[in-house]
């Protein structure tokens, strides 16, 4: 077993009742669990994920975190079961299903598990309704939302009753990119994964700044997926285009650059040099630990890559655990003295 030393923000869970969703003829996500060379996935449509014995099984977690030297994590829904395109009584009743079977999951050790709830999207004042709720009867501090709906940025006017809810409860929002619109260029290489995620993280900060969505809520929390995709290394792009342009001139109220530093970004870059670039941008108090377990494009080693990084000790915990356990009001190793 490595040394505990993380605070994980980024982790998924299908608990055991989401499960029942997802079996044949179950409404409501038109599913069926299947075996593929001996092991679980779950089809919808024509996709198909794992159903990996970590994401159901608490204590299977809980020996998954131990390996990668993870104390405690925050366990959110697979992106996969967003729900986004369910009818209305369907996404506003596995919402709460999921919110509930969630917090029976992090019961298993509440000293090690935290959750972050879901909601259905589509239909805000639900959205709204369902945060009250987690936030006041299940005590969870954070939402897991995708970068979009259909063809409408987290911008879009729709989303302000959810986002006036989210700074007035003071709960974080974790967005997490999720397919968008199958592009055939994007089909080869597991793009749509490998840069199409990236490219849906780049594209909702974006809105999220040009919008003007943080001049607006300016007590907001939010975190980034994959270290905030491509907008770290391209905010150069985006500054010189509000320089420049009329369509982009007087969106936000400031250059988008200066907004960096008001969100949250987890390290999962698989690469300790753009994980130290990110740090140096956004600083270690804006930097989060990571793992997108159990799926094959999570960064298993987080905490080796942080520990490699030329900072500070103060600066490697905050990005250890600190950022995460101010969020979560969760106890620090250094006071617990491991
Ligand atoms: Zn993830």
């Amino acid at each position: 077993m490595k040394k505990l030393q993380g605070i994980d923000l980024h982790s998924h869970c299908i608990p055991e009742k989401m499960v029942g969703f997802l079996k044949k003829d179950n409404k409501p996500f038109d599913s069926e669990i299947i075996e593929d060379n001996g092991n679980k996935m779950v089809k919808i449509g024509s996709s198909s994920f794992p159903l990996s014995v970590e994401a159901v099984d608490p204590a299977e977690k809980l020996k998954s975190m131990d390996k990668m030297g993870i104390y405690h994590s925050v366990q959110s829904l697979s992106p996969r079961l967003f729900g986004y395109n369910l009818s209305y009584d369907d996404a506003v009743y596995s919402a709460k299903v999921a919110n509930d079977s969630i917090a029976e999951f992090i019961n298993y050790s509440p000293d090690r598990l935290s959750g972050m709830a879901t909601v259905p999207l589509r239909f805000i004042n639900d959205s709204v309704k369902e945060l009250e709720r987690v936030a006041g009867q299940l005590d969870m501090k954070a939402v897991q939302i995708g970068t979009h709906l259909d063809d409408k940025n987290l911008d879009d006017e729709m989303f302000y009753p959810f986002f006036e809810a989210a700074e007035d409860l003071g709960i974080l929002i974790l967005i997490h990119p999720y397919m968008g619109s199958p592009d055939k260029r994007m089909s080869k290489y597991y793009f749509n994964n490998l840069l199409g995620m990236a490219i849906n993280t780049s594209v909702c900060l974006s809105s999220i700044i040009l919008g003007g969505i943080i001049d607006r809520f300016q007590e907001l929390k939010i975190c980034f997926c994959h270290g905030g995709g491509f907008v770290p290394y391209q905010f150069g792009r985006l500054d010189h285009g509000y320089k420049v342009r009329d369509d982009v001139k007087n969106t936000s109220l400031d250059i988008p650059s200066s907004y960096l530093d008001k969100f949250y970004y987890d390290t999962i870059t698989h690469s300790v040099e753009a994980l130290e670039y990110l740090v140096g941008l956004v600083g270690s108090d804006r930097v989060v630990l990571g793992t997108d377990h159990p799926f094959d494009m999570g960064d298993y080693n987080p905490c080796k890559k942080v520990n490699s990084l030329k900072v500070t000790e103060k600066e490697r915990h905050d990005i250890l655990e600190n950022n995460v356990a101010d969020l979560f009001n969760l106890v620090k190793f250094q006071e617990m003295g491991i």
